[in-house]
């Protein structure tokens, strides 16, 4: 590895915010508990603070980064090794198939750039079967979101679906102090393992992001209303659920059980 000093001016519209605090930095590597030649894919690893400790770990490192000059600084800094892999690309139109398969799967990581986090996680989970886990760095709302029991002011769509696909941990937040520049919102770290039979449990996930967009289409209103051109009262009645509830107090197994009747 070369000691090149480097200065990078960071781009907002690459959503750079570089993790500078050593403690945070030491504690996501432990939560993520990296072994010698594990397959590990890290999303924007930007002037690499993550990449560095995942690499003393010697574990098989892919990394993926958009901005030209990160890219290069890293191609060159770390030259000389062979288990670092770099991929100049926008990881959303990666073909992550070339760098995991379900015989060689791989962990995805990242303090992801926050304008493309949720539409990377839903890409991702097409590529379940060939995930082990995923560890990322979100915005603490999205966490909230995601990690959301039935009945929370937080629970909706966003962590139906993800659960559906997950297992959701939340596991510490990350005050904006620990980086430079500091973002404007609060952060937390989130393991998202994958439940490898949901993808059989309905014909198309699709069916249960329709179901759910009808669903939640007035939060305040009941089922019985909101559901009234998918299905009647009666049928809700039939499948155990109380028509008059609202969308935010069925569990992810209730969503699935209307999606089966549905299709
Ligand atoms: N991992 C570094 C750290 O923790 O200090 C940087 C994190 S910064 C929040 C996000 C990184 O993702 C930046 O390096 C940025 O250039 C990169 N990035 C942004 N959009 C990207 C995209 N579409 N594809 C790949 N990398 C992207």
């Amino acid at each position: 590895m070369s000691g090149e000093k480097f200065s990078h001016r960071a781009r907002k519209r690459f959503g750079q915010n570089f993790l500078t605090d050593t403690s945070i930095l030491e504690k996501i590597v432990k939560a993520i508990s990296p072994k010698p030649s594990e397959k590990i894919i890290e999303i924007g690893p930007g002037q690499g603070a993550l990449t560095e400790l995942l690499l003393a770990n010697e574990v098989d490192l892919h990394a993926i980064e958009i901005d030209r000059d990160l890219a290069a600084f890293l191609r060159d800094k770390y030259a000389n090794i062979s288990h670092f892999h770099l991929h100049e690309n926008d990881v959303l139109k990666v073909d992550f198939d070339s760098l995991m398969s379900p015989a060689q799967p791989g962990r995805i990581i990242g303090n992801l750039p926050y304008n493309i986090s949720t539409p990377l996680i839903f890409r991702l989970l097409k590529y379940l079967p060939s995930i082990k886990d995923m560890l990322f760095m979100l915005q603490l709302e999205v966490v909230e979101r995601m990690a959301a029991k039935p009945g929370s002011k937080n629970y909706g769509r966003l962590s139906i679906m993800v659960q559906y696909y997950c297992q959701v941990e939340k596991l510490f937040n990350v005050p904006s102090s620990a980086f430079s520049p500091a973002p404007k919102v609060e952060s937390a770290i989130v393991k998202l393992t994958p439940n490898q039979q949901a993808t059989n449990q309905l014909n198309s996930p699709e069916q249960l992001t329709n179901l759910l967009r009808q669903a939640f289409a007035q939060r305040r209103k009941t089922l019985r209303n909101n559901l009234s051109s998918l299905i009647s009262a009666k049928e809700l009645e039939l499948l155990g659920i109380n028509p008059s509830l609202r969308p935010e107090n069925l569990s992810l197994d209730d969503y699935v059980r209307i999606c089966k009747h549905l299709h």
